[in-house]
């Protein structure tokens, strides 16, 4: 299906948990509720962002260091044997680009930077780490489990007295810059990801539960449009009877495969 055709890749959460990064939605996590940090409750609540940024300066360095894994790598081959135009990812971790992809589109945005939301300028995450271990220099962290979206439980104690560092420029409030629950994918960047689907003549979906519509938009658009949809993806998604084919199984072993067999 995909041989000979121009292919869109479009990822999820599921292409970076074998590089250590955990998802929302595997199986094994369901039990688990986890509600994210919505874009108004962060905005509107010191509390609630402090919350967020102690968290943060916790799970950072895992996603800092975490290092592309095969599947990852699949697609960098897959990128130099068949026509494989593009990838517009729904991951805020980098790791695309750090295989070595090529026009790789982040619909939610990068953690690797933090920008003022009153006078847009960005700043490295990695320099507003050290501001952040700055201005807290007596914060241990203790035991913590990793949470997605750079983000990890630690308990409630560890917020309090925590400071949280202003922008340089203007003194205003940093977000990260990914796309929030609640927040839309900014109006120039969903176009793109629009031609890039346009151009594409199969699309092909890897670790995504496509339950957030921002990422099935383009599963729903391709299928009515009538190019073929493939999926691969350990468990369903909300895509799956659009889907052409499906596959249900790990990326790290299916993506080599298939780049092995597309040549
Ligand atoms: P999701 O958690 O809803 O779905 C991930 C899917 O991948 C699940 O169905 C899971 O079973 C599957 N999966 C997990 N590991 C797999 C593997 N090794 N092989 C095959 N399948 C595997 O993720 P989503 O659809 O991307 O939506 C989550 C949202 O949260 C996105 O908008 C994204 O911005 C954000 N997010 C990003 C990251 C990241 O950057 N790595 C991590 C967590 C969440």
């Amino acid at each position: 299906m995909l041989r000979g055709r121009r292919l869109l890749v479009l990822s999820g959460a599921g292409i970076s948990t074998e590089s250590g990064i955990p998802d929302y939605r595997s199986p094994e996590r369901s039990q688990r509720s986890r509600r994210p940090m919505r874009y108004q409750q962060f905005v509107r609540s010191p509390e609630a962002r402090r919350r967020y940024w102690v968290r943060s300066l916790v799970g950072w360095p895992r996603i800092d260091q975490a290092e592309p894994n095969l599947g990852h790598r699949a697609l960098v081959h897959m990128q130099v044997k068949v026509d494989l135009d593009g990838i517009i990812t729904q991951n805020v971790d980098g790791l695309h680009q750090r295989a070595g992809s090529r026009n790789v589109l982040e619909l939610h945005g990068t953690l690797a930077v933090v920008r003022c939301l009153h006078c847009r300028v960005p700043e490295a995450r990695s320099a507003f780490q050290r501001r952040l271990l700055e201005l807290n220099p007596d914060f241990r962290p203790g035991r913590i489990e990793l949470a997605p979206d750079g983000d990890a439980d630690l308990p409630r104690a560890q917020e309090d007295g925590f400071r949280v560092p202003v922008c340089l420029r203007c003194r205003g409030l940093l977000k990260p810059d990914v796309v929030f629950f609640g927040e839309n994918v900014p109006k120039d960047r969903l176009e793109r990801a629009w031609k890039m689907l346009e151009r594409a003549e199969a699309l092909l979906v890897v670790g995504s539960s496509l339950t957030v519509y921002s990422g099935y938009r383009f599963v729903a658009r391709a299928s009515q449009q009538g190019k073929p949809v493939a999926i691969v993806n350990r468990g369903p998604t909300r895509g799956d009877a659009d889907a052409s084919v499906r596959i249900d199984g790990k990326l790290g072993e299916v993506l080599p495969a298939l780049a092995e067999q597309i040549e």
